[in-house]
């Protein structure tokens, strides 16, 4: 061997950044591990302990968006066919999630600190969005920092209740509080407690072909197509609400929306208990979700003639006029009884429904169906190959570019409307919004949506289940002392602040050592089970 290297033989060694990540990847180990420094309040000793970002989508870190998958198939496993009532839903924040609070506010003070200083906050501000993605992993719903001005609650606008003529009616029954479902039993006295395996999708915006593309894009309804998208989650909720009504009971689900090849959304949904297909197909006719907002039909300002913000007002003026637009209140109150809602949004009439019963390798394809996409990114659930589902995607995109995607959207001004909490700098066409990226195709909800008794355990009750069963098998006990230790993230500022590089490192080290350890403690008990095998032989 010598020691000089070609440039070619340098060039194809790889970096070791790369390699690093390679290895932690392999390992199992998080690729952005947060680090912390955890305080033994008794010795006074300080170790460092990477934290693993919790990533749900696997272009972020694969490793913790596959170990968020495998605990969503975990939650939806145990949901779908339980046998006994699940004790009342969470409410407090628990544990976890106040510890989360409070490094998250500790982070914000450390930021803005050296935000006044004038120093780069490009690391703080990466840090606050790994905090929120724990924050949210913790089961707290909503971002901790709110923008716009809050404003008091208005009251609530008084629509006409009475059902849409095109829409038939349902049976109403009361909601008894049970969510469990039916047991059936069969002659042979064997019971059985099925449940069901569902699929709602949008309506047809035009013909499509097997690729997904329009056939015809000229006539494709883009823009119901946008908004269906844009209103999805309401009417899935509508859905719910209607179907526990015409089942009597408070039914459990377990869903997961996702694009079909069209780029329409549509939803997977494991119900608890059974649903005669004719009840999904009543439910589905009368279920409708109404969106009452202003009227987008005229364009009012565009280009460079756009509404100008007034700052001592703290409104937004017509450029030309120096009249004062409407503001989303008043925008509201104008919509009269003669009045159409903005969109309506329906399911289409086809869907798919088949009964699962509990531990069948039916139940299992379909949890498989459920979680399979849960890692990607709506619009990477399906690639565009080809130019005619590159151009298909634009479309709907540019339908989605100037479609109001909530009351506080910039697109609003476009119309002639003062979004709500309106602000300096809003421009009609670039709406920060998730709702208008192409990467969301319309639909800005949650990729996972489950009803409150589902399961009857959080996330995090979960994960802790896992972690459970993890020290089970390592022989060892949850930490006898908790209140031992004291957490402290560690920031760019801080003298201990560990590289890059080197927290991956750690990982890795950390990812082998449990491995070793889970490998130990199989072979120890494969090894005892075979003594006691050969005893029981003896
Ligand atoms: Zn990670
Ligand atoms: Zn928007």
């Amino acid at each position: 061997m010598t020691q000089t290297s070609t440039r070619a033989e340098r060039m194809a060694m790889p970096l070791a950044r790369d390699s690093i990540r390679k290895i932690a990847e392999a390992v199992g180990g998080c690729l952005r591990p947060v680090q912390l420094r955890r305080t033994d309040t008794v010795t006074g000793q300080t170790e460092q302990i990477m934290k693993p970002c919790g990533a749900t989508l696997a272009s972020i870190c694969p490793p913790c968006a596959d170990r968020a998958k495998m605990l969503r198939i975990a939650q939806c496993r145990e949901g779908w066919h339980l046998e006994d009532e699940p004790g009342p839903g969470p409410a407090m924040p628990d544990e976890t999630q106040e510890y989360w609070l409070t490094v998250r506010a500790e982070a914000q003070v450390q930021r803005d600190r050296a935000d006044a200083r004038g120093q780069d906050v490009a690391d703080y501000d990466a840090l606050l969005g790994e905090l929120d993605v724990e924050i949210t992993r913790a089961g707290v719903r909503g971002t901790v920092t709110t923008s716009g001005k809050g404003g008091k609650a208005t009251a609530r606008r008084v629509r006409s209740t009475r059902r849409r003529q095109d829409a038939p009616d349902l049976p109403k029954r009361k909601i008894g509080p049970q969510t469990i479902g039916k047991v059936f039993t069969a002659p042979d006295g064997k019971s059985y407690r099925p449940s069901m395996f569902l699929t709602l999708t949008c309506g047809s915006y035009g013909k499509v072909r097997d690729d997904g593309t329009p056939v015809d894009p000229g006539t494709y309804d883009y823009r119901r197509a946008a908004r269906d998208a844009l209103h999805f989650s309401a009417l899935v909720d509508r859905f719910i609400q209607n179907l526990r009504r015409v089942l009597g009971y408070d039914a459990q689900y377990f869903g997961a929306v996702e694009p079909q090849r069209r780029l329409a959304p549509h939803l997977h949904m494991a119900i608890r208990g059974a649903v005669p297909r004719a009840v999904v197909r009543q439910v589905i006719a009368a279920t409708y979700h109404q969106v009452w907002w202003p009227s987008t039909d005229v364009v009012r300002y565009e280009d460079d003639e756009l509404p100008v913000w007034e700052e001592d007002l703290g409104t937004y003026l017509d450029p030309g006029t120096g009249e004062v637009l409407p503001t989303w209140d008043q925008a509201l109150d104008a919509i009269g009884p003669q009045d159409h809602p903005l969109h309506v949004a329906r399911f289409g009439p086809e869907f798919h429904a088949e009964g699962v019963l509990a531990g069948s390798r039916g139940a299992t394809r379909c949890i498989g169906y459920l979680t399979k996409y849960l890692t990607k990114h709506v619009a990477d659930c399906h690639q565009a190959d080809t130019d005619a589902q590159r151009a298909h995607a634009a479309r709907l995109a540019e339908a989605l570019r100037f479609e109001p995607c909530s009351p506080t959207c910039a697109n609003w001004l476009r119309y002639g409307v003062q979004p709500k909490n309106a602000r300096a700098g809003l421009r009609p066409g670039a709406c920060k919004g998730k709702a208008h990226r192409p990467e969301h195709l319309g639909y800005s909800g949650q990729r996972v949506l489950t009803s409150r008794k589902w399961s009857g355990k959080t996330l995090q009750d979960h994960r802790g289940d896992r972690k459970a069963r993890l020290l089970a098998t390592l022989g060892m006990d949850e930490n006898p002392d908790p209140g031992r230790y004291t957490w402290h993230v560690v920031t760019p500022d801080d003298p201990d602040h560990m590289p890059y590089d080197r927290r991956l490192l750690y990982v890795v080290a950390d990812r082998t050592r449990l491995k070793a350890a889970l490998d130990e403690a199989r072979r120890r008990a494969e090894e005892a089970a075979e003594l006691s095998a050969a005893g029981r032989v003896a």
